[in-house]
C-alpha cells in the first residue's frame, strides 16, 4: 500500500511543479466545488448547500469506505475543490497525507466529527484477532467512526458542513443556515420517531455484522454484539465465532443484522446456530447502485433500519 501512495505523493509534486494547483478553478458556473469523502456526508451537504454547491465523494458508489484508498485522481479531484469534508474519528486515516499532498491553502477543510464526543473503538466481537494496519485502512486502537449512525450527532455534522460551507462562501450564508435548520428539523424528528420505538421493545441486544452501532445504543439504549469491530475487515476466527453465538444463545437474540457491503457467511453461520432470522442493516457507508437508483438517501435508509429492528428486538 505504501508503494502507490508514494506514486500519488510524487505525482503530485509533479502537478504542483506543472502549476496545476493553487489556482482554484471555480468551475461549474460558480458554484462551490464540495468533496466529500463519503456518502453521508455527500447527502448533507446536498441538503445544505441546495444550488450553490455541486458534492461529490472520493469514495465511489458500491465500494466499501473502509477498503479505500485515495489515488492521484483523488488528489487531482480535491486540488480543483472549494471544501473537503471528511468523517474524521479515524474513518479516513489518509485524510492528512492527502491534505498535505494537495497543498492547497484556500481549500476549506472541515472534519466533521468536531465538537463529538468520540467513543473508543469498542473491541467485543473479536476477541484476540488484531486487523492488519497496513495501507492505513483499520480503525483500531483509535475511535470508533459511526457517528452518523446516531441522528443526534449527525446534526453536529450538518452544523460543521455548514460553517465549512459558509467559510467558502460567505455570501450564502443565510441560505446554508436556512437549509441547515431545515435539514436537522428532519434528523430531530428522525431521531424522536427512534427513540420512541427504542423505549419499548421486548429485547435489548442487537447483533450486528461490524461494531457500528455504538453511538446509536449509546443513545437508545440498546446492546450491540459484533461480529467482526469497528473495521468489516476484521474476519472473526472460529472461536471468536464460538463466542458470538453463546453470547447470543445466553442473551436470547433471535435476529442477526447483516450490511449488503459485507460478506455475509459469518452472520448466516450465527443465524443458522441460533435458529435466528437475518434481517438487513444499511450501515449507510454508501449507497449501492440500486440503493442510488431508488433514490434512496440517509434519512430513508436509516427508516428502513428502524423498521427492521423494530422486527429484531420486538419493538412496540
Ligand atoms: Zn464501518
Amino acid at each position: 500500500m505504501m508503494p502507490a501512495f508514494a506514486a500519488v505523493l510524487v505525482l503530485a509534486a509533479a502537478l504542483a511543479l506543472a502549476g496545476c494547483t493553487g489556482s482554484p478553478p471555480q468551475s461549474d458556473g460558480g458554484k462551490v466545488k464540495v468533496v466529500a469523502s463519503f456518502y453521508p456526508l455527500y447527502d448533507f451537504a446536498e441538503n445544505v448547500g441546495g444550488d450553490r454547491v455541486v458534492v461529490t465523494t472520493l469514495i465511489p458508489t458500491g465500494v466499501e469506505p473502509h477498503e479505500f484508498e485515495p489515488t492521484a485522481s483523488d488528489i487531482r479531484e480535491l486540488s480543483g475543490a472549494d471544501v473537503f469534508l471528511y468523517n474524521g474519528a479515524n474513518m479516513e486515516p489518509w485524510a492528512d497525507r492527502v491534505i498535505e499532498s494537495v497543498g492547497k491553502d484556500d481549500l476549506v477543510v472541515s472534519d466533521t466529527s468536531r465538537g463529538i464526543a468520540l467513543r473508543e473503538s469498542d473491541e467485543d466481537g473479536h476477541h484476540g484477532e488484531e486487523a492488519e494496519t497496513e495501507g492505513g485502512h483499520s480503525h483500531e486502537g483509535g475511535f470508533d467512526p459511526h457517528i452518523w449512525l446516531s441522528p443526534a450527532l449527525a446534526k453536529v455534522q450538518v452544523n460543521n458542513i455548514r460553517d465549512a460551507l459558509i467559510k467558502a462562501d460567505p455570501e450564502g450564508k443565510a441560505e446554508y443556515e436556512k437549509n441547515a435548520a431545515e435539514y436537522n428539523a428532519r434528523l430531530d424528528a428522525l431521531d424522536s420517531k427512534i427513540m420512541a420505538a427504542m423505549a419499548n421493545c421486548t429485547k435489548k441486544d442487537i447483533l450486528v455484522t461490524h461494531a457500528t452501532l455504538g453511538y446509536f445504543c449509546e443513545r437508545y439504549g440498546c446492546l450491540q454484539i459484533a461480529i467482526s469491530g469497528v473495521d468489516p475487515e476484521a474476519e472473526p476466527s472460529p472461536a471468536d465465532l464460538a463466542s458470538i453465538i453463546d453470547q447470543a444463545r445466553e442473551r436470547n437474540v433471535s435476529a442477526v443484522f447483516f450490511e449488503s457491503m459485507i460478506d455475509p457467511r459469518s452472520a448466516q453461520t450465527i443465524s443458522s446456530e441460533i435458529n435466528g432470522s437475518v434481517l438487513a442493516f444499511n450501515s449507510v457507508h454508501g449507497l449501492t447502485p440500486e440503493e442510488s437508483a431508488a433514490g434512496e438517501d440517509y434519512i430513508s435508509l436509516m427508516e428502513g433500519n428502524l423498521a427492521n429492528i423494530k422486527i429484531g428486538l420486538g419493538c412496540g
